[in-house]
């Protein structure tokens, strides 16, 4: 690996604010030296290293930092993450999952998708049933998880007040989902998480010439379509508390839109 790739590397490790990683914290807090980036792909590397150095949004960087600072109290003794947090998965995935953008004290706070936060705790099991992740649970960069065949990403990859992007959030962070998608050259399934990651990749086609307007595509969980780029697009709600406590998304139907895209990815 290159000299410039190794100090990105480094640079990737560190919390915000380029404090070394404390060790020796409490489970809870655990954070690692090579979490985010588990891979050999050069492009991702890179990519990655792109991501998390990023300032484009400026209340975006604010928040993030803001909450890394202040904290929640049932996290107070942790080191935040408090920057942007890049996909996490494995590079030749035939599944992307497409979420919205980081939980203030989730990804925001353990710098890794969905971990540490109730919606990563109702989904990684589904994946682990479905045989997409190793284990079920995902509580920091050091549990051990690994994705097999699928990858993560969002909309928007810095956490954002009230969970709402801007559309100008929206249009800065798509240059790195453009990426993304083009890099993972084996996806053959997109599954939405919530509207606005199904936007968001309507828009990625739209940008790229593939679609003239998204008006064909309702959102609605459990709907599927094909896409003008070939791949399968599969939509569902966010696993969110929100969703997940008042009985609008439940395991099962969670589990039926991963048992259909492992279905299809095999075809
Ligand atoms: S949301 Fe995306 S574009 Fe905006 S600061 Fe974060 S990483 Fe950069």
């Amino acid at each position: 690996m290159s000299e410039f790739l190794q100090g990105w590397r480094s640079i990737l490790d560190k919390p915000s604010g380029g404090q070394p990683i404390q060790r020796g914290m409490s489970h809870r807090c655990r954070v690692v030296t090579m979490g985010v980036v588990r891979t050999n792909s050069t492009w991702l590397i890179e990519l990655n290293a792109e991501v998390v150095a990023c300032t484009r949004c400026p209340r975006l960087v604010e928040y993030r930092e803001r909450i890394a600072r202040e904290k929640r109290r049932a996290y107070r003794d942790c080191e935040y993450w408090g920057k942007p947090v890049a996909g996490f998965g494995d590079p030749e995935a035939r599944v992307l999952v497409l979420g919205l953008a980081p939980g203030a004290h989730g990804s925001n706070r353990t710098g890794r998708p969905f971990t540490g936060d109730a919606s990563g705790k109702f989904m990684f099991p589904v994946l682990y049933e479905t045989g997409f992740a190793n284990q079920p649970n995902a509580t920091d960069r050091e549990d051990g998880l690994k994705l097999k065949d699928v990858y993560i990403t969002a909309a928007v990859r810095c956490a954002p007040p009230d969970n709402k992007p801007l559309p100008q959030e929206l249009a800065s962070c798509a240059l790195y989902l453009d990426r993304e998608v083009e890099g993972l050259k084996n996806v053959k399934v997109v599954v939405a998480l919530g509207r606005i990651g199904f936007d968001a990749y309507l828009n990625y086609l739209k940008r790229r010439g593939q679609l003239a307007s998204r008006k064909a595509y309702i959102f609605q969980h459990g709907a599927e379509y094909k896409l003008p780029d070939g791949k399968t697009f599969l939509a569902s709600y966010h696993p969110s508390n929100q969703n997940t406590q008042t009985g609008k998304l439940t395991r099962q139907m969670f589990v039926r839109i991963f048992k259909e895209a492992a279905r299809i990815a095999d075809k």
